[in-house]
């Protein structure tokens, strides 16, 4: 037996034992994943990353807390996504 001979196989053993912990690997993976990774991903339409989503009543665009317009204040603040919404939003109110 020449050393080449046992380098390859050295490596083919190398590459069968890569393989199957690949295997086993993706089967734990696959185990885990159903049962901690998603309980707790749960997100709703109204809430999403990078802030708070409000609703604009008047085109029912869904937009950042952050940029949105404001039109009264405390419980009743309505928000807009644009002043043209927030215009004729309350050139509706007012009849
Ligand atoms: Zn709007």
């Amino acid at each position: 037996m020449t050393l080449i001979g046992w380098i390859i196989r050295f490596l083919a053993i190398l590459l069968l034992v890569r393989l199957v912990m690949r295997f086993f690997a993706g089967i734990v993976r696959g185990y885990s994943l159903p049962a901690s990774g998603q309980s707790r991903r749960s997100t709703s339409p109204a809430t999403r990353e990078g802030g708070h989503l409000v609703r604009d009543p008047h085109c029912g665009t869904y937009v950042p807390v952050g940029r949105a317009l404001r039109d009264g204040s405390g419980d009743s603040t309505i928000y807009f996504c644009s002043e043209n919404c927030r215009n004729a939003w309350s050139a509706r109110k007012a009849g």
